[in-house]
């Protein structure tokens, strides 16, 4: 078909049509609509978002003490100066969000409470038609796209993830998952057990532990923090010099990040002197009395998982106040009165908290299919950690784990724009990612190295992601010092990219 008659077919239909789809109004999605407008002007956009508001991880999660546990100079935007405390709350990263939003214009271009189900690839049409449900109506709503640009994020919004333990349903108490934090909970003067110990029991326990009773963390095994002054003084200083706001935010992000790539380096060349800065950071404030040893030594190397900075060293301080504890041990099953441990101790309950991470989803949990087949993404390579061979015009958005997301989803923004325009330049209206003929007999592997990089969502889910290959092109680096330069030297005329 050609565009006049798909515009034709589209308006007989009552579907909309516009040149790019985005999925997801996170900080991806909303990066990726302010980049098109500036890189790709005239090109007319839809963002979908099945939530009722902007923000993504930062609107759904609303438990107490909710924050980033990276920088903002660098979770920030690269284009949107950010002017205070590195370490943000929630409603600090919505506002600053919402900023970005009005001050381009991008309110128009939202659809919320839109959530997203079937994606099909037609191509005869050269087009992505995507169905779905308002929810607030419940009516069905179809879009076409010529590109489709998935800013979904990599977990469910839904629901996180809550292992089965023996005896739940005996447990008298409350079983709260941080993700769906009940509006109605009454902490005070409550004892608590949160089980994890990720970034979010960190911010979690600080948060809590002056009003609930006790809170115990209860962790199978302990967990890497860093710990500092949230504050960058170099940007506070510059501040007050009443250096300009953009310049502060360039120059600020610089310097973390070659600090960043320093610590990252250290980790691999020199892991042992790295962990015991790491632990004397966390015995500077428990005190040299404290079992730093059994609770708070991990197994795994230094940036094996992502490293929560702990903000003031405050969930530190609520355990050295007695507010808060942790407990090493693993749970034999839930009492009526709280959890039996396998060491045989028990720890009693008003409330547990299960803060044991996420539900990874693949691409929004979206049915795709190309051409009418069923789209498995774990029989596709991925392009460099943002396309999938034999999946046409389509952009997922998979930020860093150990850098800031941010970072790659301006980076990968830089990418959609150019190819888009390479698209027009070329009068092509389909471009696939294809194994070229060196890349025949690659070996294919799991999406990422778990030796390398092993958090418990991405290992639960590797069977689900697409496949990486042995070459640069073909594999998902992590690597923000890498991929600045390479992504913007990409040869979109590579064989890598089969246009029509
Ligand atoms: C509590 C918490 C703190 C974090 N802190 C940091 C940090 O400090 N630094 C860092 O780098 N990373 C952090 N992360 C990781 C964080 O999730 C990402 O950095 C980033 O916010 C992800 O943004 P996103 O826009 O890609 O995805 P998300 O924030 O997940 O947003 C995706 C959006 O897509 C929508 N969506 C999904 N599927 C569909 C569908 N089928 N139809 C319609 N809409 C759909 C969702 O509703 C959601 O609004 C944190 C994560 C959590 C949970």
């Amino acid at each position: 078909m050609t565009e006049m008659a798909i515009l034709a077919e589209a308006a007989a239909q009552q579907i909309e049509h516009f040149d790019v789809v985005i999925v997801g109004a996170g900080i991806s999605g909303v990066g990726g609509a302010y980049h098109l407008t500036k890189q790709c002007p005239g090109t007319s956009f839809i963002v979908l978002e099945a939530q009722e508001s902007f923000g993504g991880t930062w609107l759904t999660h609303r438990y107490p003490g909710t924050r980033s546990d990276s920088d903002l100079y660098t979770f920030g935007y690269r284009f949107k100066p950010w002017t205070s405390a590195p370490i943000a709350t929630r409603a600090e990263i919505l506002d600053y969000m919402g900023e970005v939003i009005t001050e381009n214009g991008i309110d128009s271009h939202i659809r919320y409470r839109h959530t997203i189900s079937v994606a099909r690839w037609s191509s005869s049409d050269k087009l992505w038609t995507l169905e779905g449900t308002r929810t607030d109506t419940g009516e069905t709503v179809r879009f076409t796209g010529n590109f489709l640009w998935m800013c979904q994020g990599y977990y469910r919004h839904s629901e996180g993830y809550m292992p089965e333990w023996r005896g739940m349903k005996d447990f008298e108490g409350r079983i709260v998952q941080p993700q769906n934090w009940p509006e109605d909970l009454d902490y005070a003067g409550k004892k608590i057990v949160v089980i994890g110990s990720g970034a979010t029991a960190a911010t979690l326990i600080p948060a809590i532990a002056a009003e609930c009773g006790h809170v115990t963390m209860l962790q199978r095994s302990p967990t890497f923090f860093r710990t500092g002054r949230n504050a960058i003084p170099l940007a506070d200083d510059l501040r007050e010099l009443d250096i300009d706001a953009a310049w502060i935010h360039e120059i600020v992000r610089k310097k973390i990040l070659y600090e960043q790539s320093v610590f990252t380096r250290r980790s691999f060349t020199e892991p042992e002197t790295v962990k015991q800065e790491l632990l004397a950071g966390v015995r500077a404030h428990l005190g040299p009395d404290y079992d730093v040893a059994t609770h708070f030594t991990p197994r795994y190397r230094p940036w094996r998982q992502r490293i929560a900075f702990v903000p003031d060293g405050d969930f530190l301080e609520a355990i050295r106040s007695g507010k808060a504890s942790v407990v090493t041990d693993e749970i034999e099953s839930f009492t009526e009165a709280g959890i039996l441990l396998k060491s045989g101790e028990t720890l009693e309950a008003d409330i547990i908290i299960t803060a044991t991470g996420f539900n990874l989803n693949v691409l929004g949990d979206i049915d795709f299919t190309i051409d009418g087949e069923p789209l498995n993404f774990s029989d596709t390579v991925t392009y460099r950690g943002m396309m999938f061979t034999g999946v046409p015009n389509m952009v997922w958005v998979f930020g860093y784990f150990r850098a800031s997301w941010t970072l790659r989803a301006d980076l990968v923004a830089d990418f959609v724009c150019r190819l888009l325009n390479h698209l027009k330049e070329k009068g092509a209206r389909q471009v696939t990612p294809t194994l070229r003929p060196e890349d025949q007999d690659m070996p294919l592997l799991p999406w990422i190295d778990p030796e390398n990089f092993n958090p418990g969502y991405v290992i639960r889910g590797m069977h689900l992601l697409p496949k990486r290959g042995d070459k640069p092109e073909w594999q998902h680096t992590q690597d923000y010092w890498v991929e600045k330069d390479e992504f913007p030297a990409i040869d979109l005329d590579d064989g890598a990219f089969v246009y029509a």
